[in-house]
């Protein structure tokens, strides 16, 4: 009997998660699973943030991605050129073709600094740094212990990115570690966004203003920083404002991978992939399925995401092979620690529909939402381990699934993207 194909894109958090699901699903006499990247570095993202604060250090956070695959996937370690949809197939750059019945994009984003007119120019890991790569992570690191005092800019150039919480916890990061030091009162924390508030969602952006104000950070809203000079220090917006640093810390644009855009049918101009936001179908092509940071929808790039698309995409991939109807069963479900500093996190929990509210997670006595709790904080530091050991293997984690519990939030409050 012929084996079915199935081709996972991307050997990341989501590729993975989906790889090794898929596995348990289908016995190796049903089904061949190929997952294909480009290198053989797995990194546990969430913990980049840490790094430049020496709370870390990559040794920790990097791990091969074959040995997070279980036995019986075939790894190809190679750069994927492009996807032909018409004949279902996937181009490799070594010239070879892998057929699929089912493709899966799990290929996340792709950070993009060269599109910002001077940002990778002389300053460059000099006095411009961005810690959403492992080497930006570690050159950041050995800049902060130098910095002794001066003016230090977070910016978040524009969204959609990953983490988009990232850079606030960056931030209050950043106000902890130079009090530790003692340096606090030389230095000024500036953090600008192009959004018009410290976050996207009103209830959430509230909070973490009124953090970003008692923590002494200047907030700077509706900045879209067009150019950096980084021998003159400036930051500079597409209406002409401009911002002095000394140390510039940078979240860079993002795009879909460079494959998407050279594959017609398959994504938007920006590299996503057009999909169904709550089948995580392709809009485009039935036996093609995307999860993670590579799909278009309205819902944070994020890991949590990934883990609740991937078991909706696990069930429909197994459904559109056999024929049947395929489950609407992801509604946005995003949830995320934000870490404040001090030992302390919170923790916000959404879906399209409902903005992060205040309550407990994910009953009436779980942890605390929207609020700074040290529980929260070592709910994030324990994370990493559920990484490697629950997520990735494609373990189910009990009350944490692919719809948004209500229980324990504090008011039916809907917000609308
Ligand atoms: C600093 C930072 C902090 C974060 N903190 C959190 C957090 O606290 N909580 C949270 O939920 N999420 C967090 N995230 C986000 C999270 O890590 C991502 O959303 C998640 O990893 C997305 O998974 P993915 O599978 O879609 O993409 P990835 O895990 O990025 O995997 C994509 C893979 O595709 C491969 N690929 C792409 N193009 C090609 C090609 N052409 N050829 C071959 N291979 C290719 C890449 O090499 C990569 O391995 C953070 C991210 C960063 C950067």
């Amino acid at each position: 009997m012929r084996r079915l194909q199935i081709v996972v894109l991307g050997g990341g958090t989501g590729g993975t998660m989906v790889a090794n699901r898929l596995r348990r699903r289908f016995d190796a006499d049903e089904a061949e699973i190929h997952v294909v990247d480009r290198d053989d570095r797995h990194v546990y993202q969430p913990g980049l943030l840490f790094v430049p604060f020496g709370l870390t250090s990559l040794d920790e956070i990097v791990r091969p991605r074959r040995r997070q695959l279980r036995n019986g996937i075939v790894f190809h370690e190679r750069e994927i050129d492009a996807v032909w949809v018409e004949r279902d197939e996937v181009l490799l750059d070594d010239r070879t073709v892998l057929p699929y019945d089912v493709l899966v994009v799990a290929s996340g984003s792709r950070l993009q600094p060269e599109e910002t007119e001077g940002l990778t120019g002389p300053g460059w890991n000099e006095n411009v740094f961005t810690f959403y790569t492992p080497e930006g992570a570690d050159a950041l690191r050995s800049a902060l212990e130098r910095f002794d005092g001066g003016r230090l800019v977070v910016n978040l150039v524009d969204m959609p990115t990953k983490c988009p919480v990232a850079p606030l916890e960056f931030a209050f990061l950043a106000e902890w570690y130079f009090q530790e030091r003692e340096a606090r009162d030389r230095i000024e924390l500036v953090y600008a966004t192009p959004l018009d508030g410290a976050f996207t969602k009103p209830v959430a952006s509230e909070h973490l203003s009124g953090l970003l104000n008692e923590k002494a950070i200047e907030l700077v809203t509706e900045f879209n920083a067009g150019e950096v000079d980084s021998d003159r220090g400036k930051l500079v917006s597409y209406d002409g404002r401009e911002l002095d640093f000394d140390l510039l810390v940078t979240v860079p644009l993002h795009g879909g991978a460079a494959f998407v855009e050279r594959s017609p049918g398959l994504g938007d101009v920006l590299g996503f992939v057009t999909t169904d936001r709550t089948t995580l179908q392709s809009t485009g092509r039935p036996n093609v399925f995307a999860l993670g940071d590579a799909t278009d929808l309205p819902t944070s790039k994020a890991g949590s995401v990934t883990h609740f698309e991937a078991e909706v995409l696990v069930e429909n991939v197994a459904r559109f092979l056999a024929g049947k109807e395929l489950e609407a069963g992801y509604d946005g479900h995003a949830n995320c620690f934000i870490e404040t500093g001090f030992h302390k996190a919170l923790l916000i929990d959404f879906n399209y529909e409902t903005e992060p509210l205040p309550g407990h997670f994910p009953t009436a006595f779980g942890l605390p939402l929207l609020r700074e709790s040290r529980l929260n904080h070592l709910g994030k530091l324990m994370f990493q381990w559920v990484y490697w050991h629950a997520l990735l293997p494609g373990r189910d984690l009990p009350g944490l699934g692919p719809t948004m519990p209500t229980a324990g939030k504090k008011s039916a409050l809907v917000h609308r993207e």
